[in-house]
């Protein structure tokens, strides 16, 4: 009987990339399915990127994910894009179909099961969301195309504001409206779901909190973070001292990360596993 020594390669493109955990999380899940799957976390600058994506094809990896700052640049080097990565702009997975390379993005996707898993389906909901950058334009997008029946964006740069507002009211059959961020602003009235989909909370600045009036956060309504490191964050803490559901960050990383398993691989991820490798990276399990 012959044997295979061979690894299949995916990973993770970034610079920087040294802190980000997925690989922990895609390797126990590999491990647990018995596949000879490798998940490499791998510096890339920016100038290098085009040779880096040459580098995968060449190698025939079955897929990478993008992280800063190469979600956008990537595109060019792709062969096609999924409907949710065109609408978005970005792409942060990448699936080699026998050659072609095919841009995925799973981040907004990540954080559309992390809220049906904590009952909270935004379908027929108002859901508010604090930014527009990346991770912002991927959740607004998803939840609406979830049937969000309003989506309400909040950011301080206008002009970013705007421009997600009008792509997810043209996009998608979300009425969408774009509110300039002022200081200590109010939460929409009606908003189901709050995200925040900044990097205010991120480590180091773990004692940050977006500047919101967090006496409009109520009960009822659930407060959602894409910051997971640290998952207790003050914008979570506030919410949750109003009454709301606070849902952390961790279950966004690790849905993206399953959803990004079975893309790959085609199985079915272990995804309680998964969370449990990633809470034990961060001391919590
Ligand atoms: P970007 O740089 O693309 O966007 C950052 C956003 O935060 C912008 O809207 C920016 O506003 C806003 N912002 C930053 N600082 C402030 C501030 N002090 N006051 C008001 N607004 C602020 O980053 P990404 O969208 O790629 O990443 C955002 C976060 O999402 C990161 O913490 C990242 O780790 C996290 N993330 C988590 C994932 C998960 O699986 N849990 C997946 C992907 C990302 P402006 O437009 O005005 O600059």
């Amino acid at each position: 009987m012959s044997k295979s020594y061979r690894s299949e390669l995916v990973g993770v493109f970034g610079y920087p990339v040294d802190e980000n955990p997925t690989g922990v999380v895609e390797e126990a899940a590999f491990r647990e399915a018995g596949i000879p799957w490798r998940y490499l976390t791998v510096l890339v600058k920016p100038e290098d990127l085009g040779d880096a994506v040459r580098g995968m094809r060449a190698m025939n990896w079955r897929g990478v994910n993008l992280t800063i700052p190469h979600k956008i640049a990537v595109i060019s080097h792709l062969d096609e894009l999924s409907p949710a990565a065109e609408i978005i702009g970005a792409v942060n997975t990448v699936v080699n179909r026998e050659g072609r390379l095919l841009g995925e993005n799973t981040d907004g996707k990540g954080m559309l099961k992390s809220l049906v898993e904590s009952g909270r389906d935004p379908k027929g909901r108002h859901v508010t969301v604090l930014g527009a950058g990346g991770a912002a334009r991927a959740v607004a997008v998803e939840c609406a195309l979830a049937g969000a029946r309003k989506v309400s964006i909040i950011n301080r740069t206008v002009l970013r504001g705007e421009e997600l507002a009008a792509l997810v009211s043209g996009k998608t059959a979300a009425a969408c409206e774009f509110l300039p961020w002022t200081p200590g602003i109010r939460v929409p009235e009606g908003t189901d779901l709050l995200i925040n989909a900044t990097s205010i909370g991120l480590f180091p600045d773990t004692d940050a909190r977006p500047d919101i009036d967090y006496d409009s956060v109520g009960p009822g309504m659930a407060a959602a973070d894409v910051v997971f490191n640290p998952p207790d964050t003050p914008f979570l803490k506030e919410a949750a001292a109003r009454g709301a559901q606070a849902i952390n960050g961790l279950g966004m990383l690790v849905n993206q990360a399953a959803v990004n398993f079975n893309l790959w691989t085609g199985l079915k991820a272990p995804e309680a596993l998964m969370m449990e490798a990633l809470k034990g990276e961060f001391g919590l399990a």
